[in-house]
């Protein structure tokens, strides 16, 4: 037996999960149209396939966008570069685009979202200066974007994420509630961090900045959110603890914390290392989002905290 991730009905799944997040979710943003970033593919709409472009925006206008979180492993055909970039303004050609950009595609606009950004196609891979300032904006490409979608069972680019997985074996299991016996499913879990996409650094960063993640991994598809730790497309609803790990809430609703609300000394030395501990190329864009409510960032530093963290 195998779970479709691909279907009407896991994208119906998708889409409803999203609108709960931005409708009744306090924790996660609402529905307002975030910047968009410099560049973003427009994936046309369901009923134009196969017509994908770049849209640069000089100025900034807002609206929803999915960003694309992935293993590149290995070269990839179609980029944006000086010479494709005015070519792909007009078409991007997507028969040559690997699977997990395809996919990415696909899965956009079936959540009826209009712009995707991902790192091949909207940075040009070829210009020192471009990538710099692109890479430098990516915790905020990350956390404006409406959704994240995480091919994480994917190793390459080329390997797509859409594909149909095998069932997560499960069991009925009775329990005895109000005087009765009632029936639910227990399935056999698997953990995020043996996806193939979270051995990768980068991942750090696009995880903890993205307010919202569809998670495709090599078993299930799962949601994550500010407020839901994890919702599956299972056999039945249920929520578990991932162990992974969020940052303030106050980021994500870009509410700056008073002395009170801020965490204490303590808490932002276990906050702080935790992250440490993962990974490290990924760190100066949680940095600069955590100092622009925390504030007290200091080279590396927090400053309430530097003797114990320079100890
Ligand atoms: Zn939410």
């Amino acid at each position: 037996m195998l779970t479709d991730v691909a279907t009407n009905s896991a994208f119906y799944t998708a889409r409803r999960w999203l609108q709960e997040c931005q409708d009744d979710h306090a924790k996660c943003p609402g529905k307002k149209a975030p910047t968009l970033p410099s560049r973003v593919i427009d994936v046309g709409s369901e009923t134009k396939r196969g017509s994908v472009k770049l849209l640069v925006n000089s100025t900034p206008c807002k609206a929803h966008y999915t960003a694309l979180s992935y293993c590149w492993g290995g070269s990839q055909q179609v980029t944006t570069t000086k010479s494709t970039l005015d070519d792909h303004v007009t078409s991007i050609p997507y028969d040559q685009l690997p699977k997990t950009i395809q996919d990415a595609v696909m899965a956009t606009r079936n959540l009826g979202i209009s712009y995707l950004w991902a790192d091949a196609l909207c940075i040009v891979q070829d210009c020192a200066v471009d990538k710099a300032q692109e890479i430098n904006k990516m915790g905020q490409i990350y956390k404006n974007a409406t959704l994240t979608i995480a091919a994480a069972s994917a190793k390459t680019a080329h390997e797509g994420f859409l594909q149909p997985r095998p069932r997560i074996p499960s069991c009925e299991i009775p329990i005895y509630y109000d005087h009765q016996y009632d029936y639910d499913f227990a399935t056999v879990q698997s953990s995020d961090a043996d996806e193939p996409l979270y051995s990768r650094g980068w991942t750090l960063q696009e995880r903890l900045l993205s307010p919202r993640m569809l998670l495709y991994g090599q078993k299930e598809l799962t949601w994550q959110c500010q407020q839901n730790s994890s919702e599956s497309l299972g056999t039945t609803f249920y929520q578990r603890s991932t162990g992974c790990k969020r940052l303030p809430v106050g980021i994500f609703v870009n509410k700056k914390l008073s002395r009170k609300e801020r965490p204490s000394n303590t808490q932002t030395k276990q906050i702080w290392q935790s992250i440490i501990e993962d990974r490290l190329p990924a760190l100066a864009g949680i940095a600069e989002q955590l100092h622009g409510i925390w504030g007290d960032y200091v080279a590396g530093f927090w400053k309430n905290c530097m003797l114990a963290h320079l100890a």
